[in-house]
C-alpha cells in the first residue's frame, strides 16, 4: 500500500489516494481519447481529498453516471467518480496527475469504450 499525491495543475484541486498501483487502463471512449487520461480505479474512500470538494467541477453526459471532475482554473481531469457494476463508489484517478509516477513502467490495459 501507497499513499500518491496528486493534483491540478494550478492547485485548486489536490488530493492523495492509497492503494497498489499496479497497471492502468486506457480507453478510447469519447472523453477519455480526448483527455489522453491513464485511469487508475480505486474505491471511493482511498480517495482523500485536500481541497474542497467543490473546487473540482463536474462534466457529465451520456448516461451521467461517470462525474468528470475537472479544475475550472487550469482544465486538468485528476479524477472521476461513479460506480462499479456491484454498486460500490468508486474513483477513477487520472495516474498522469499523480507524483512520483513512471508511467512508462505501468501495464497498459486497452479497454474498448468506444464500443462498450
Ligand atoms: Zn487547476
Amino acid at each position: 500500500m501507497t499513499t500518491y499525491n496528486g493534483s491540478c495543475h494550478c492547485g485548486r484541486v489536490a488530493f492523495d489516494v492509497q492503494g497498489t498501483l499496479e497497471g492502468v487502463m486506457a480507453c478510447n471512449c469519447s472523453i477519455c481519447q480526448r483527455k489522453g487520461i491513464l485511469m487508475w480505479f480505486v474505491p471511493r474512500e482511498s480517495l482523500h481529498l485536500l481541497t474542497p470538494d467543490e473546487n473540482a467541477s463536474t462534466y457529465t453526459f451520456d448516461r451521467h453516471v461517470a462525474k468528470h471532475r475537472f479544475c475550472p482554473v487550469c482544465g486538468i481531469h485528476p479524477y472521476g467518480e461513479g460506480t462499479d457494476p456491484q454498486g460500490n463508489r468508486m474513483a477513477a484517478i487520472n495516474v498522469r496527475c499523480l507524483e512520483g509516477v513512471d508511467l512508462a513502467a505501468l501495464p497498459v490495459t486497452e479497454f474498448d469504450g468506444r464500443s462498450a
